[in-house]
This record gives C-alpha cells, sequence and structure tokens, in this order.
C-alpha cells in the first residue's frame, strides 16, 4: 500500500481543515450540500466526515426534511458545552467570562484592580475567578483562553511591548501567568483590538473602534481581521501630536491626542474637582455636571477632527466608540458631528458612527473569535491531520 507523502489535507480547498470552515460557517450542513459546495467525490468526502467525527470535530444533529428513503442529517460544528474564558483587563477593573464559542458570556465576574501594581497582584486574583467561574459549569470543556490588556501586545509571542500603562510589568508576564494554571491554546490581544473585533456585525465589515476611558485605544477591523500595520502599531492614535505646544502626555511629549480627550486628560484639566478615576468624570457627566459636559465637549472635537483622518485613510462602514467616556451618548454625538464636517462626502455618506456594547462584551466577543481561529483555523485543524498522518 502506497502512503501519500505530502497528504493532500495539507492546503487543498477541501482539505479537512476547510470542510470543518465550511461547517461551522454555515451553521450546519447535509452531506449533499457539502457534496454541491466542494465538489469532492463523495468516497473522500464521507472518509474525511468520518475522520473529522472520530476526533470530535462535527457531529450528525437534527434529521434534515426527508422525501423518501434514509433520512440524511445536518452536520454540525461539536460546540455542545465547549467554553472559552477570556479575561478583559482595563486600567481600573477586570471582567473574567465563560463564554459559548461565538463569544456570548455565560457568566461572569467583574472585581476593581489597578493596574499599576504589579502583574501578579493584577493577575492572580483574575486566575482564581476564572477557576471559580470554570468549576461552577457542568459538563463544560474549556478550549483555550484570551486576555486583552490595556496596552500594546505582540501578536505572534502575547508579549506585552513598551507599554505606557504597565511599564513595571515583564513582557511575558501574562503568558507565563496564564500558562501556569491552564495549558491550553492561549490569545492576548490589545483592549481595543479586541474590542474591535468583536464589534463586528460580519466578515466583510471594515471597523474602526475607539474606546476613551482613562486612556485612548483604538482597534482597526478590515474585512474580519485586525489591522496590525508592519511593526504592530497600526490605529495606536493615542499619541498622534496634535499641538507641538500643548498639555504633557504620559509618554513623555507634548500635545499628543490622549494629553486632551482621554479620562486622565480630562481628570487632569479638572483637578478642582478631585476626580479620582474615570468612572467618577463619567458619573458626573450623566449627572449632567456643565463643567464636565464642557471639558468632554472639548475632548470629543479634538478625538473628532484625529479621528477625519483615519476614517478618510481607511473608510470604515462604522466607526464605534466604547469605553467609559466614548460611549456615553453626548459624547458620541459630538464625535460623530466633528468627523462627519471634517470629511469629504463620500466618506461620510453611509458611515455609521455609534456607541459599542459594554466594553467586556465586545472583548469577550473578540478574544473568543481569536481562539476559535487559533484552535480551528483550516490551518491549524489540517497540521492537527498531518502530524497524525506522519504519525500513523
Ligand atoms: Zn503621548
Amino acid at each position: 500500500m502506497t502512503v501519500e507523502r505530502v497528504p493532500a489535507s495539507l492546503g487543498g480547498a477541501t482539505s479537512h481543515g476547510h470542510l470543518l470552515e465550511l461547517i461551522r460557517a454555515a451553521d450546519g450542513l447535509s452531506r449533499q450540500q457539502l457534496l454541491s459546495t466542494t465538489g469532492m467525490s463523495r468516497a473522500t468526502l464521507y472518509e474525511r466526515l468520518d475522520t473529522l467525527t472520530r476526533r470530535g470535530y462535527i457531529y450528525e444533529a437534527e434529521p434534515l426534511d426527508s422525501t423518501g428513503g434514509r433520512p440524511s442529517r445536518k452536520i454540525r460544528f461539536e460546540d455542545r458545552g465547549r467554553v472559552v474564558l477570556a479575561i478583559t483587563l482595563g486600567q481600573t477593573h477586570g471582567t473574567v467570562s465563560i463564554a459559548d464559542t461565538t463569544g456570548r458570556q455565560l457568566r461572569s465576574v467583574t472585581r476593581g484592580l489597578d493596574i499599576s501594581e504589579p502583574a501578579a497582584s493584577v493577575l492572580d486574583p483574575l486566575i482564581q475567578d476564572g477557576r471559580a467561574l470554570l468549576a461552577q459549569g457542568a459538563d463544560e470543556t474549556l478550549l483555550g483562553i484570551g486576555v486583552s490588556l490595556p496596552a500594546p501586545v505582540e501578536a505572534v509571542t502575547g508579549f506585552v511591548k513598551h507599554p505606557t500603562t504597565i511599564p513595571g510589568w515583564a513582557p511575558d508576564s501574562v503568558v507565563s501567568a496564564v500558562k501556569a494554571a491552564w495549558d491550553l491554546p492561549l490569545v492576548i490581544e490589545n483592549d481595543a483590538r479586541a474590542a474591535a473585533l468583536g464589534e463586528r456585525n460580519s466578515d466583510t465589515e471594515t471597523v474602526v473602534y475607539v474606546k476613551v476611558g482613562t486612556g485612548i485605544g483604538c482597534g482597526i477591523v478590515v474585512e474580519g481581521s485586525i489591522l496590525r500595520g508592519a511593526h504592530g502599531s497600526a490605529g495606536d492614535i493615542g499619541h498622534i501630536r496634535m499641538t507641538p505646544d500643548g498639555p504633557l502626555c504620559r509618554c513623555g511629549r507634548r500635545g499628543c491626542l490622549a494629553a486632551y480627550s482621554s479620562g486622565r486628560a480630562i481628570q487632569d484639566q479638572l483637578g478642582h474637582l478631585a476626580f479620582s478615576t474615570t468612572g467618577q468624570v463619567s458619573d458626573a457627566a450623566m449627572a449632567g455636571n456643565a463643567e464636565v459636559l464642557n471639558a468632554l465637549d472639548s475632548a470629543a472635537d479634538v478625538l473628532g477632527q484625529a479621528l477625519a483622518a483615519t476614517v478618510t485613510t481607511l473608510n470604515p462602514d462604522r466607526l464605534v466608540l466604547g469605553g467609559q467616556l466614548g460611549s456615553l451618548a453626548t459624547f458620541v454625538e459630538r464625535v460623530a458631528h466633528r468627523v462627519l464636517a471634517d470629511v469629504v462626502d463620500r466618506i461620510a455618506e453611509g458611515m455609521v458612527v455609534e456607541a459599542g456594547h459594554p466594553e467586556d462584551l465586545a472583548a469577550c466577543h473578540g478574544l473568543t473569535t481569536l481562539v476559535m481561529r487559533e484552535i480551528f483555523a483550516p490551518r491549524a485543524v489540517d497540521r492537527m491531520f498531518s502530524d497524525v498522518t506522519a504519525l500513523a
């Protein structure tokens, strides 16, 4: 008997991985639908479906309407009881969520924290929360973990890099802490990027997501993928210099966008009101404090001005604003007004400017997407099958 040197499953349009992708994307398909979609021979298709079933990737679900003969069943992605753990870290609070494979939050815990503390004292309580949440689930299988951080993250390694928010954290602090708790696929992502991915309505959308909380973050999603840029800094708008002699920024330069429009900047501007958190600024705005509302208007104007360039470059379907200040209705309205006034009609036309979902939900959704792609992307699945072939 001859054995193929290079398994046919490597990269072909109808490899195990691509078949699984089709089944996942379509929310289940019949064998007949798979035959006509892929154009595969019946024997090869059935053999691959059998292998995928044996290895727990798919299962035969409800019977389809039968026109006589043996009723055929819908083939579904095996997602029953499978969950992802998402840890979404902000500067002052963190949420740990258990999500289903679509990124829907099933249960969660939120706790206050101070991101300027050492990594272990921030991460250990969240890992304990994760363990407790997992213990509450019956017949669940944890597939992987996603963590989002208010800092730049290197996509391949998950290392935090040059963070102004957490300068004391070692690059590998998050990877090491989480891997020590769970030896499973792990994805670490910047918080605004995770939320941007979670906010997309479809994989054909282009979305610009801007988080205005204590700091300013931005994530850009083009056709379902996070735009990273040559060195991973695409969308890092917080430190665009708006004026050369403006207020001092935490990065050490003057006049950055973050020095005008972030929650921290507003706290500094309103020093006499002694806000100690961005949440307090947000509460005062919602209570109608005129001074705070004025400061927010100015912050929104500067942000809108910066975003005019961003949206003109990217021509997005939607500009989504999140974060404790960014999602305030009055802030969204003001940013929208400014952006739409500053760009040409063909960019403004059809572009929706709106508040996002609560950040922890958006980031949880985005992180789950990343974890699922890491595990179930066609290439990852085909690699598993080629390993098995090599061992056989
Ligand atoms: Zn700066």
